[in-house]
């Protein structure tokens, strides 16, 4: 267990920061947070809508963990970029930024769910 406290949501937290980060192979395990009643209504799809069905947000969690198993967690802020669903710039991670183009969005388009708002 990480020691972490992960909220009643969908969430991730990995056990070993830096074994996740190394990219040396080694990696980490993580604890995932999955509640199938949060639908993400913050959460900003392509058409405008918000909200995804739960397992997509399990992939996405899970998506994070593979990540983090294989010691590729990328933690650094792409400050070149907004956040779709908050609009902010600077808050958004190149992990987040991987999680949703490269493994959320498949996801999607194989189940036939309208893609997650990317704009990176
Ligand atoms: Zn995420």
């Amino acid at each position: 267990m990480s020691g972490e406290t992960l909220p009643n949501d969908n969430a991730t937290a990995v056990h070993d920061l830096k074994a996740a980060t190394d990219a040396n192979g080694s990696g980490s395990g993580s604890d995932i947070a999955y509640n199938p009643d949060k639908l993400g209504e913050n959460i900003r799809n392509e058409d405008g809508t918000t909200g995804r069905p739960p397992q997509i947000g399990l992939i996405h969690e899970l998506s994070h963990a593979f990540l983090n198993s294989l010691g590729r967690k990328n933690s650094f802020i792409a400050t070149f970029t907004n956040d779709p669903d908050t609009k902010f710039k600077g808050i958004i991670s190149m992990e987040e930024i991987d999680v949703r183009t490269n493994y959320e969005n498949p996801a999607r388009k194989e189940q036939f769910i309208k893609p997650r708002a990317t704009n990176f």
